[in-house]
């Protein structure tokens, strides 16, 4: 077969095979992106991106999100993942990287969402759990631990590395977290039935709907492409929206959850955190920029002075790439990031479509405009007052038993 294969139960990505030419690119972006075996699909719809004729698509899940939206006993919540913000104007004619959070803001409340939330402080919940955790193991001398945000690399890992899942952060991704937040802590203090409550994510990413397929928390993952069919099955003008703030609470993250969304983000925020953990206070300058990064565009490493003791760390995205270093990276370094899409999230497949030979261009823009950010806002997750607001009035700290319970992953279910 000269194209990928992809089965109907698939809760992710689907073929139009009516306008399959059968050229094959899929199937070419599949093995040198990710060096998969013929059959094997991880989600992460490269193919989606590479499809000259639009055949591969995410799976729609919008029209279900508009029926909620039009039940008038339901509470439908949306929440925003990092990179949709700096994308969705690739649909409405906005330059490269544009930076549209308000705009995204009064256009979901516009589609009739009840509220609007920021997945950035799901973000800095991960930040939190993720470098207590890594520095739990540290302490334990258990080495190394690889980053589990990213889904399409928890499905490679189950896949080709089964044995080593425990090297996996059990912490839950960023959406995780914050739906099950909004179900228990959110409707707490708003006094809902978390029953009526439906959880929709903005997503640059298609694997994300396989993800969610068994959290009661997390109903709905609509990817960027998808929200802007929305937008315009509605005919709702994106450019005459007018621009809203997000609702509180769970609606306030720092730049260290905003980064999340591009290769880098993920290890230099649990680095902050982590390193506060340690000292008590805020990191150095060159630890926050991480400064001294070096190596190639899709595999980076440092050593790391986290001043009680040094450590080696690397960020990868491309899993064909990762597979190839797998042996020295396990071997070789403390903590290791690890995304499948080009520049991490930003380049995601559910992204919107962008002429093939400027894509690149685009990609790298919608990262440097969430990077552009963290020279403005609140740096460290630690300092979020909503963050500090849920370990003192619900999760106690992190790592406790009722974090444990919502924001990670128990091993036996990897
Ligand atoms: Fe999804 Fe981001 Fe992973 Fe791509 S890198 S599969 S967009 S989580």
């Amino acid at each position: 077969m000269n194209k990928v294969w992809i089965s109907n139960e698939q809760s992710s990505l689907q073929r139009i095979d009516s306008k399959c030419i059968d050229c094959g690119q899929c199937l070419e972006v599949c093995k040198t992106c990710n060096g998969l075996k013929d059959g094997d699909c991880i989600h992460c719809g490269a193919c989606i991106l590479k499809c000259p004729m639009g055949a591969l698509v995410p799976k729609y899940n919008y029209k279900e999100v508009l029926a909620n939206l039009h039940d008038e006993e339901k509470i439908v919540i949306a929440s925003i993942s990092p990179a949709v913000r700096v994308s969705i104007g690739d649909e409405f004619g906005y330059p490269p990287g544009a930076f549209l959070e308000e705009k995204l803001v009064g256009v979901l409340k516009d589609l009739g969402f009840d509220y609007v939330l920021d997945t950035t402080f799901g973000a800095d919940l991960t930040v939190m759990e993720e470098a207590s955790e890594f520095i739990e193991r540290l302490k334990q001398k258990k080495k190394p631990m690889f980053t589990s945000c990213c889904p399409s690399w928890v499905h490679f890992m189950k896949k080709y590395h089964e044995s080593d899942l425990d090297l996996l952060s059990s912490a839950k991704s960023p959406i995780r977290m914050q739906g099950a937040m909004i179900k228990t802590y959110f409707a707490q203090l708003k006094n809902l039935n978390p029953e009526d409550i439906v959880t929709v994510f903005l997503t640059p990413c298609v694997s994300k709907k396989s993800e969610i397929e068994n959290d009661c928390f997390c109903d709905y993952v609509i990817t960027t492409s998808e929200l802007a069919m929305m937008i315009r099955e509605q005919s709702l003008d994106f450019k005459t929206v007018l621009e809203r703030k997000f609702d509180s609470v769970l609606g306030k993250g720092t730049s260290s959850g905003l980064i999340f969304g591009t290769s880098g983000g993920v290890m230099s925020a649990v680095l902050r955190t982590g390193y506060f953990l340690l000292n008590h206070e805020n990191p150095p300058q060159d630890l926050v920029e991480l400064s001294s990064l070096k190596g190639t565009e899709n595999f980076k490493e440092m050593e790391v002075d986290l001043n009680v003791c040094k450590v080696k760390v690397a960020i990868v995205y491309g899993l064909r790439l990762l597979n190839q270093l797998y042996d020295s990276l396990k071997e070789n370094y403390d903590l290791i990031e690890v995304m499948t899409c080009e520049l991490g999230c930003v380049g995601g497949g559910g992204q919107p479509i962008v002429p093939i030979n400027k894509k690149e261009e685009y990609t790298r823009e919608r990262g440097k405009s969430l990077y552009q950010q963290d020279a403005n806002e609140t740096r460290f997750s630690y300092e979020n007052p909503e963050i500090k607001m849920i370990y003192e009035n619900f999760l106690e700290h992190p790592l406790s038993t009722k974090a444990k319970e919502l924001l990670h992953v128990p091993s036996k279910e990897r």
